[in-house]
């Protein structure tokens, strides 16, 4: 889920959608940026402490909101590509479709044939 924008190459944290030009650092993940910011909240949640929600797209102006479409669409394909690298890895420990349907909360038929190519 590498939030980049793909037009510009810019890196944006997969929570708050910061570019890396007003974050203090992005530290990546598998397919995934968390900036500084992000990562002192969660630490704090982590911690018992509450955290403010991040806002929603409506407190967001267009030109924002904009801004953030596309690594937005970035992040749910490389989440999407994620799920079908641990599915390919179950398949080669010999899960069945049965069982990785039941994790994913559906069928064998559905797992099998949204993730078989
Ligand atoms: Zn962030």
């Amino acid at each position: 889920m590498a939030a980049k924008r793909p037009d510009t190459g810019t890196l944006y944290c997969s929570f708050c959608y910061g570019s890396e030009h007003e974050v203090k650092a992005l530290v990546a993940g598998p397919g995934v940026y968390i900036c500084d910011a992000c990562t002192e909240l969660s630490q704090r949640a982590i911690k018992g402490k509450k955290i403010p929600s991040f806002p929603g797209p409506a407190a967001l102006d267009a030109d924002r909101l904009l801004d953030r479409l596309a690594p937005a669409s970035f992040a749910v394909s490389a989440a999407e590509r994620s799920l079908r690298d641990q599915v390919g890895a179950l398949r080669q420990k010999n899960v069945t479709w049965e069982q990785i349907g039941a994790a994913l909360g559906t069928s064998r038929q559905a797992a099998h044939q949204r993730f078989s190519d």
